[in-house]
């Protein structure tokens, strides 16, 4: 097989809280949304495409990733972890995710894709095999929305979800909460009837941590004014989600 090099800017060991157990996360470089709440604003550059350098890309193998994951194997065993692959986006760079995971299952890791679900049924069809758990994000409930709020609309995303749920595939749904932004009625219905097709769901509160990135890259603070939503309007909105039909939804 010939051995790809994929561009990563980030790898994260004893990462709890992008699957189950405890986890080592790869950031795959690149990223085709624009969300107005992203905390890696540095994994946007493609610097392959553009000739730039982002502040931490690298190039990697996948025999090379997997030797960092291979250092916390016990751990994983003990805590049903794995291989988190995340980003930016990482179908964006789709022949790299195929060989990584191919490599990570062959070596018996469990595997999690951290995913918007932007890419098509042919590459789905490649990822079904080799990925245990889908983490899925879910961002707003219209397309118009949705092309507002992240620079792209929902069409593919949504039918990407659907093909995912009627296959029974292991689905986390990953919702992003930014009051101001995609809080609304019929957002919280939606979650709640999603949330009633896959595995699990998980809010995620805005926090304004990132800001200090969009200054070092010289972009303009997309929610500027927004403050980081507390424990006490997370609680309220999970509760709001349940009360209109939501299931198995936590506190991500
Ligand atoms: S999909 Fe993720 S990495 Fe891409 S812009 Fe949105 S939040 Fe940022």
């Amino acid at each position: 097989m010939t051995k790809l090099t994929g561009v990563i800017f980030d790898i994260q060991r004893s990462a709890m809280h992008d699957g189950p157990g405890i986890r080592t996360t790869v950031f795959f470089q690149g990223c085709p949304l624009r969300c107005r709440w992203c905390h890696n604003p540095e994994s946007w550059a493609r610097p392959w495409l553009k000739g730039q350098s982002a502040p931490k890309s690298r190039s990697a193998t996948a025999d090379e990733i997997l030797e960092v994951v291979e250092l916390d194997r016990a751990f994983y065993e003990r805590s049903g972890g794995g291989l988190t692959v995340s980003g930016g986006e990482p179908t964006a760079q789709p022949e790299f995710l195929v060989q990584l995971l191919t490599e990570a299952k062959s070596l018996g890791f469990h595997t999690c894709l951290d995913t918007t679900g932007l890419f098509g049924s042919s590459l789905l069809a490649r990822l079904f095999p080799i990925t245990d758990v889908f983490l899925l994000d879910y961002k707003a409930s219209s397309s118009v929305e949705h092309q507002e709020l992240t620079g792209v609309d929902n069409r593919a995303i949504a039918a990407t979800r659907k093909r995912l749920v009627a296959t029974g595939a292991n689905v986390i749904l990953r919702c992003p909460l930014i009051d101001g932004a995609n809080v609304n009625g019929r957002h919280l219905s939606e979650i709640a009837r999603i949330s009633r097709q896959v595995a699990q769901t998980q809010l995620l509160p805005y926090h304004s941590l990132g800001r200090h990135k969009y200054e070092a890259l010289g972009i303009r603070v997309p929610l500027a004014g927004v403050p980081s939503m507390s424990s006490d309007r997370l609680d309220e909105l999970r509760d709001a989600i349940v009360l209109r039909g939501g299931v198995r939804v936590e506190v991500g």
